[in-house]
C-alpha cells in the first residue's frame, strides 16, 4: 500500500485503503475481556504497588482533632488546593496521602527516563509564585517532583500532613457540621471542609498473563522502578544490568521514555509491544530564563493561557510554546465541538484527511530512522492520531538499531501469550530473561471516591456512589453535590480537561479556595440545590459531542475501554476548558452565593 503525502489531501482510494488497514489493526489486538484483561496491583501481586521510597515507615499516635481543611491527595491537585487555601488565609489544611512525601504522580514515577512531555514552563504550576524558572524545555520528573515539595514548602503543607496513610472513609456529621476522617493508621479527625484530589492514573495494573505468577526472575512495574535492582538513577547508569537479559512490556508514553535508558544499560533488551506508540518529534533543548521572558511579572501564567487556548482549538495570535503538541491542534482541535460550531459540513472528512497527513508523517518518521525494514515496519503505528496518547522521543526509534535491542511484537497473540519460571512466551518462544519490566500503565477510574475505595456519607447516610448509580453523577461545575455539604471534589467529572492537567487543577485549585471563603465569610456550608445541578448537566448534556463515532474505530486502550467505545453520560464540559474557566471566573464574581446554603437551612 502506498502512503498519501502529507501536503496533498488522500484520495478517496487512500482514505479506504488506511481506513481498512485500521480496521485490521484494530482487530488484530481487541481482546473480548476488555479491561477485565488485566490484574490489579492487590493481594498476591500487592507488592508491585508497595512504597520502594519508604523503607520503615514511622510509628505515630492516631489523630484526633480538628482541622479546617482536609485534602485528600497530595499530587499537584492536592498542593494547589492547599496553596490556594493558604494565598486565603486558612490556617490548619491538612494534606493526606499514601506516598511518604507530595508529587503524586511524581512522587510514585520515577523511572530512568522520567520528563514530562509537556513544556516545563507551563507544566509547572506556580512558577510566578515560587520564582523557579527550569532549565530545559521538557522537565526531568525529579525537577517536577522537587517542585511539588518546594510548592508544599513555601505555603507550609508540611507542618499537618500525613504520608503514608490512606483515607479509608469520608462521613458528614450533621450535628457538627463536619466532616469525620478515617484512615488505615487508626486516625479519626474531623475536618470542617474536604475537596478530593487523587488523580486517575494511580492504581499500576498488570496483565493478566497467564502464569506470570510462575515467574522467578526479578520484576517490578515502572510506576515503582527497583533502583536497589538496577542501579543507577531516573538519568541512567543501571549498572545493575550490565550483561542481564531485560524485558519490558509495554510501549506507551512511560515505555517510550525508559525503553532507551534500557536499551544503553541492559546486556540484551526485550522490547514486547503489542500496539506501537506513534511517537512524534520531541526537541528537548535547554533554555534561559529570557527566551521564555521569565523576567516579566506573569510570564508564566500568560504562557500557559497560550498553551491552553491552542491546545483546546480556541486559536491565538503568537503560539508561545511552538511544539508538537501545539503543531498537532490543529488537528486535534476537529475533535472539539468548536470546530462544528464553527459550520464545517462534513467534519469526520476534515478530520480524517488531516489526521492521516500526520500518521503518514509519524510512520514515515519510523521508516527514516530504523534501519530494519521489519523492525521498521512493526514500529508503525495504524490507527488516528488521538486514539492513544501521543508520544515524543528523539531517542527511542534510534534505540531499535542497536545489536543489543529486540523488537517483539505480539499483536498477533493479542500480546504475551504466557510467562514460564525463566521468562516470557510469545509465538510458542520462550525469551529467557533475568528481569521483566512492566510499563503496563495504570487502571483508570479505581482510586478515590469515584469508585468505592474510598466511601463517602453525606447527609442522612447517603452513600455518594449508591446516589450516583441511583441518578448518574449530578454536580454543579463538577465540585459539588447536593446532600454532600462542603466536599469539594477535584477532577473532570462534569468539570474541564487539558493535555496540561496541573493548569486545570491550578483552576480547580483556585475555584475550591474561593468557595470555602465564602462559605466562611457567610457562614454557611457549601452545596448546590439540585435545581443547579440539574441546570449544569444540561448544559453538560447538550454541548456533549459525540465522539463514539471516532473511539469506536480506536486501537484499544484506557480512552476506549479497551476497544469498547466511551463510558456513556457526559462526562466533562463540552465547550472547552478555555470557555470553562471564563464561566467559573465570571459565576465566582456574580453568583458564588447560588453555591452556598446557611447553616441552618441545611440543618433543617
Ligand atoms: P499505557 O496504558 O499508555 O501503556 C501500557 C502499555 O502496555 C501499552 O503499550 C499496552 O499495549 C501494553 N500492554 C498491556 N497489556 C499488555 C500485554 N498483555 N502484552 C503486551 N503489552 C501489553 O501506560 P503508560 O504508563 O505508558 O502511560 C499511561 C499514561 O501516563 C499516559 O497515557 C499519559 O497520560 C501518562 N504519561 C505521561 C507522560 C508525560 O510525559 N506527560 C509520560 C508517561 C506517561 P496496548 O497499547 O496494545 O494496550
Amino acid at each position: 500500500m502506498t502512503l498519501p503525502q502529507c501536503d496533498t489531501p488522500p484520495t478517496p482510494q487512500e482514505t479506504a485503503d488506511l481506513r481498512e488497514r485500521y480496521r485490521v489493526e484494530r482487530e488484530r489486538r481487541v481482546r473480548p475481556e476488555g479491561p477485565g484483561q488485566y490484574r490489579a496491583t492487590a493481594a498476591e501481586f500487592g507488592y508491585f504497588a508497595a512504597d520502594p521510597y519508604v523503607d520503615d515507615v514511622a510509628e505515630r499516635e492516631p489523630l484526633r482533632d480538628v482541622v479546617d481543611v482536609a485534602i485528600v491527595g497530595g499530587g499537584f491537585g492536592g498542593i494547589l488546593a492547599g496553596a490556594r487555601l493558604r494565598g486565603q488565609g486558612v490556617a490548619k489544611v491538612r494534606v493526606i496521602d499514601k506516598g511518604g512525601d507530595f508529587g503524586g504522580t511524581w512522587y510514585w514515577n520515577r523511572y530512568p527516563g522520567i520528563h514530562c512531555d509537556i513544556e516545563s514552563y507551563v507544566y509547572l504550576p506556580l512558577l510566578d509564585e515560587t520564582g523557579h524558572v527550569p532549565e530545559w524545555k521538557y522537565a526531568p520528573g525529579e525537577e517536577i517532583r522537587r517542585h511539588a515539595v518546594r510548592i508544599a514548602e513555601q505555603f507550609g503543607l508540611y507542618e499537618d500532613a500525613l504520608f503514608s496513610t490512606a483515607v479509608t472513609s469520608l462521613a458528614w456529621d450533621e450535628s457538627t457540621q463536619q466532616w469525620v476522617v478515617t484512615t488505615d493508621r487508626g486516625d479519626t479527625f474531623r475536618a470542617t471542609y474536604v475537596i478530593t484530589a487523587t488523580g486517575t492514573l494511580t492504581e499500576p495494573k498488570l496483565p493478566g498473563i497467564p502464569g506470570i505468577e510462575n515467574y522467578r526472575g526479578h520484576t517490578f512495574h515502572t510506576s515503582r522502578w527497583d533502583y536497589g535492582y538496577t542501579g543507577g538513577s531516573p538519568e541512567g547508569g543501571m549498572t545493575g544490568l550490565a550483561g542481564k537479559r531485560v524485558a519490558v512490556v509495554g510501549t506507551g508514553a512511560t515505555g517510550v521514555q525508559v525503553i532507551p535508558m534500557l536499551a544503553e544499560d541492559a546486556g540484551h533488551l526485550y522490547v514486547f509491544q503489542r500496539t506501537p506508540s506513534a511517537v512524534d518529534v520531541r526537541g528537548q533543548r535547554r533554555m534561559t530564563p529570557q527566551d521564555v521572558g521569565a523576567d516579566r511579572p506573569g510570564w508564566a501564567a500568560e504562557r500557559r493561557d497560550n498553551f491552553l487556548r491552542i491546545a483546546s482549538g480556541e486559536g491565538a495570535e503568537q503560539d508561545l510554546v511552538a511544539d508538537r503538541w501545539t503543531e498537532s491542534a490543529g488537528l486535534l482541535e476537529k475533535l472539539l465541538p468548536s470546530f462544528r460550531r464553527d459550520g464545517e459540513p462534513d467534519f469526520e472528512a476534515a478530520y480524517e484527511a488531516a489526521d492521516h497527513a500526520t500518521m503518514n508523517q509519524v510512520r514515515e518518521r519510523v521508516a527514516a530512522e530504523v534501519t530494519d525494514p521489519a523492525t521498521a515496519s512493526a514500529l508503525q503505528p495504524w490507527y488516528r492520531y488521538a486514539c492513544k496518547r501521543p508520544a515524543f522521543s528523539d531517542k527511542y526509534l534510534p534505540a531499535f538499531n542497536r545489536d543489543n535491542v529486540t523488537l517483539v511484537d505480539t499483536a498477533d497473540t493479542h500480546g504475551i501469550e504466557h510467562m514460564t519460571e525463566r521468562g516470557v512466551v510469545v509465538g510458542g518462544v520462550e525469551y529467557e530473561v533475568d528481569c521483566v519490566v512492566f510499563a503496563t500503565g495504570f487502571s483508570v477510574g479505581v482510586s478515590g471516591i469515584t469508585s468505592g475505595e474510598l466511601p463517602v456519607t453525606g447527609r442522612g447516610g447517603v452513600q455518594l456512589l449508591h446516589a450516583r448509580a441511583q441518578q448518574g453523577p449530578r454536580t454543579l461545575h463538577g465540585f459539588t453535590s447536593n446532600g454532600f455539604p462542603n466536599l469539594i471534589q477535584m477532577g473532570s467529572l462534569q468539570n474541564a480537561s487539558s493535555v496540561n492537567f496541573t493548569h486545570i487543577l491550578d483552576e480547580q485549585a483556585v475555584h475550591a479556595a474561593a468557595l470555602v471563603t465564602a462559605a466562611e465569610e457567610k457562614n454557611a456550608v457549601v452545596e448546590p440545590t439540585p435545581d443547579a445541578e440539574s441546570a449544569w448537566i444540561d448544559v453538560c448534556a447538550k454541548g456533549a459531542p459525540d465522539h463514539e463515532w471516532f473511539h469506536a474505530d480506536c486501537t484499544p486502550g484506557y480512552y476506549n475501554r479497551e476497544g469498547r467505545g466511551r463510558p456513556n453520560g457526559p462526562t466533562a464540559y463540552p465547550h472547552g476548558a478555555v470557555a470553562f474557566h471564563d464561566l467559573l471566573r465570571s459565576w465566582r464574581e456574580e453568583k458564588i452565593t447560588e453555591a452556598l446554603q446557611s447553616k441552618a437551612t441545611a440543618l433543617a
